[in-house]
């Protein structure tokens, strides 16, 4: 299978990217074709400083490689790199209909976050997406549960594409993991954890220890000091325990009956040191690659030659079917 999926350089990569994707990326390499990138341009829709963005591209690329992506098994790369993305993103805006666009979930609650830049690029963003994925005919996008309505976006934009120029996308299918396709925020369990939403809504892959101990001791929880697992009545518990089964490899069910009776101080703390144990690794990982720029920059461009291989290639056919040769 051809799998591609892609993180944005918006801030630091939380444990709901690790649960909702890139767990599941680092499972995919190795058995299938994997592309996995940088979405620089799709972070460029929200408010950024120029100077800071190759930092955080670099940062996001670290984070990656110490969560487990293996540049031998992946092709790992920077989006702005393949300038096809792009130029089929331009392409795709003139089968994709408006109205669409205009319906998109994320696209509503970033229009309401970001009041003073609603620039076309947020609209526009599910069409790069769409972009991306069907450059390089891919069958299989292993995302978030919030990024399902932008594939079947890819779907329809493949489909109208076929139907008007001929068969040349495959129709993508996302790929979510059972549990953890949408962890909520620690200050908000209503919604979704978000880089963008600032560093209160989520804890790093990389935090502190005492950051993490600090962070899931004053996350928000219900008001029945009961630990249940019932997301509509009690979300903040329910995220908690969600987080807590997926790093302690635990059930929803074990734990709830492991702390039956008992306060949740004590169900926080024994989640705080179960993340503690579970992120040390990534955190040490980091450090040393912290000093291995010209390493990790030398990744990402052997990463971009191979994806420019099978993007150019695609390009053509598309560029053929449309007429403009
Ligand atoms: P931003 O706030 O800038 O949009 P983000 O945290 O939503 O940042 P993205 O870069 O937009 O992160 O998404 C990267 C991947 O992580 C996507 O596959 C997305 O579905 C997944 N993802 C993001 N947030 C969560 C979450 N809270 N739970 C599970 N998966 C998530
Ligand atoms: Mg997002």
């Amino acid at each position: 299978m051809r799998v591609l999926s892609g993180i944005q350089p918006t801030g630091s990569i939380h444990i709901g990217n690790y649960l909702g994707a890139i767990k599941q990326w680092i499972k995919l390499q190795g058995k299938n074709e994997c592309l996995f990138f940088i979405s620089d341009l799709h972070s460029l829709t929200i408010p950024y400083k120029p100077e800071e963005l190759p930092k955080n591209i670099f940062g996001v690329a670290i984070a990656h490689l110490a969560a487990g992506i293996d540049p031998e098994k992946s092709i790992f790369f920077v989006q702005s790199d393949i300038k096809e993305h792009t130029e089929l993103c331009w392409l795709l805006n003139t089968v994709c209909p408006v109205g669409d666009l205009e319906r998109m979930t994320q696209y509503k609650e970033k229009t309401k976050q970001f009041k003073k830049n609603i620039n076309a690029g947020l609209l526009d963003y599910p069409v790069l997406m769409a972009a991306d994925i069907l450059l390089y005919k891919t069958e299989v996008v292993p995302v978030g549960k919030d990024q399902v309505q932008h594939i079947e976006l890819a779907r329809t934009i493949a489909r109208k594409f076929n139907q008007r120029f001929g068969k040349t996308f495959i129709e993508p299918k996302a790929l979510l993991p059972k549990i953890g396709a949408k962890i909520m925020s620690l200050n908000n369990p209503r919604k979704k954890m978000s880089k963008s939403l600032g560093p209160a809504s989520y804890i790093s892959l990389f935090e502190k220890p005492e950051e993490i101990k600090k962070k899931v001791m004053s996350a928000v929880t219900d008001t029945r000091k009961q630990i249940k697992y019932n997301p509509l009545r009690k979300p903040g518990i329910s995220n908690l325990l969600t987080i807590y089964s997926l790093f302690s490899k635990k059930t929803i069910k074990e734990l709830e009956i492991e702390f039956k009776g008992k306060g949740y101080a004590e169900f926080k703390k024994s989640l705080a040191e179960s993340l503690i144990n579970f992120l040390g690794p990534f955190r040490r990982k980091k450090k040393e690659l912290l000093t291995r720029e010209v390493y990790v920059q030398e990744i990402l461009k052997k990463g971009a030659k191979q994806a420019r291989i099978i993007a150019q290639s695609n390009m053509r056919e598309i560029r053929k079917k449309m007429g403009l040769v």
